[in-house]
């Protein structure tokens, strides 16, 4: 059996190694390395497979965080509300730029802000709310649009670990990140379309603020040395551009792989005493950036140790919570308990998700973790 890796990039690749030789030779000999003609290809690509107006590349999502966030051009001290239970990036770049970032807590099955929760956060200071796609399914859009309009305030989707998760609700529908004012994503190499250094991009389906959003990116340049805001240099490579080009003609089956393999995951320990499989969502799509259980909080510890000895690895996604990391001590306002939070960050644990898993990988795991919970 192939060694089980969290995040398989080397077999992937392995695949794809002759197109993606190609196009990489063929941009060394072409010397395009700056905003090279594949970056706005991939661009145009993307927004035909996302159905979305107008994408625009960057260095990576967090600077796509940063874009969107300089774009709406907040009042300092303007609130900003986020799930307690995300990467960090997500409410860095609130803070960076002067704004107060909310943290709440989040469903106990999904993992992700709901409306109710956000709606007890909101204040006269509230501009917006970033609704994170965590591990791969979208929050529920349709509840938060209606908030968001209600209260008028901007709805900025991280989509770093969801891109081509499809949110199907009543009022609102398409790719995730294409719903609220602006989506922004990420192509680090483990998320689910990687390339092979660092990436990013910010999308829209409204006009002046994807002026805005290029213009921030490269500068705040209008025309150029014609500057009409402050911005930042945030691009994205052209060789990363040929490559993301490639995989992106993948994606979908890159999703259907990571389903099936969750699909494997949930009938496997369904029925396991101890054991919660994620919940999903309904009205969306789950593309499994990761796979997340639930396990008891005492045993979580024993449970990868038993793994990691069968050659098995595992994450937890995430140990300690935006609310509790010092960064953010007196520039944040927590809302709430976050009994939720808290208990997840204490149980969860990641198996390895990935587009290269085989029958006999997954079924190694399977047997691992079930001889574990039996023999203990
Ligand atoms: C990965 C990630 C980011 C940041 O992306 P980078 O490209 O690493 O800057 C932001 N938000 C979430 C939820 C992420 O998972």
């Amino acid at each position: 059996m192939e060694p089980i890796r969290m995040v398989d990039l080397q077999r992937q690749y392995a695949h794809i190694k002759d197109r993606v030789d190609a196009a990489v030779i063929r941009c060394m000999d072409e010397a395009n390395f700056i905003n090279g003609p594949e970056v706005k290809k991939f661009a145009i690509n993307l927004q035909n497979y996302l159905s979305v107006k107008k994408v625009i590349t960057c260095a990576n999502g967090t600077d796509a965080l940063q874009i969107a966030f300089m774009a709406l051009d907040l009042e300092p001290g303007s609130e900003v509300i986020v799930p307690s239970f995300t990467y960090v990036a997500t409410a860095e770049v609130i803070c960076l730029l002067g704004l107060t970032p909310v943290m709440v807590d989040v469903d106990p099955h999904t993992f992700n802000l709901t409306a109710d929760l956000i709606e007890q956060a909101i204040t006269e200071k509230t501009r917006a709310v970033v609704p994170v796609h965590l591990f791969g399914q979208c929050v529920d859009m349709d509840a938060i649009m209606a908030l968001a309009r209600k209260h008028n305030i901007y709805v900025i989707e991280d989509t770093a670990q969801a891109i081509g998760a499809e949110y199907s609700g009543c009022e609102y529908n398409g790719k995730a990140g294409t719903i609220g004012d602006i989506g922004c994503t990420s192509f680090f190499p483990s998320k689910n379309l990687g390339c092979f250094g660092d990436g990013g991009a910010v999308y829209t389906n409204n006009e002046e603020l994807a002026a805005k959003l290029s213009m921030i990116a490269n500068h705040g340049q209008e025309r150029k040395y014609v500057h009409k805001y402050i911005g930042i240099n945030s691009r994205l490579d052209t060789l990363q551009a040929a490559i993301l080009d490639i995989k992106l003609e993948h994606l979908d089956e890159y999703c259907e792989k990571r389903r099936h393999a969750a699909d494997f995951y949930d009938n496997a320990f369904r029925n396991v005493p101890g054991l919660v499989i994620p919940a999903r969502n309904p009205r969306s799509t789950h593309v499994f950036h990761q796979y997340t259980l639930k396990v008891p909080a005492e045993r979580r510890q024993a449970l990868q140790d038993y793994l990691q000895d069968k050659g098995i690895p595992s994450m937890i996604y995430y140990p300690l919570p935006l609310n509790e990391q010092e960064a953010f001590k007196g520039k944040s306002r927590i809302a709430g308990e976050l009994n939720v939070t808290k208990e997840l960050c204490e149980s969860v644990l990641s198996l390895p998700m990935h587009t290269e898993l085989s029958q006999e990988q997954l079924e190694h795991i399977q047997q691992s973790v079930i001889e574990f919970f039996q023999g203990n």
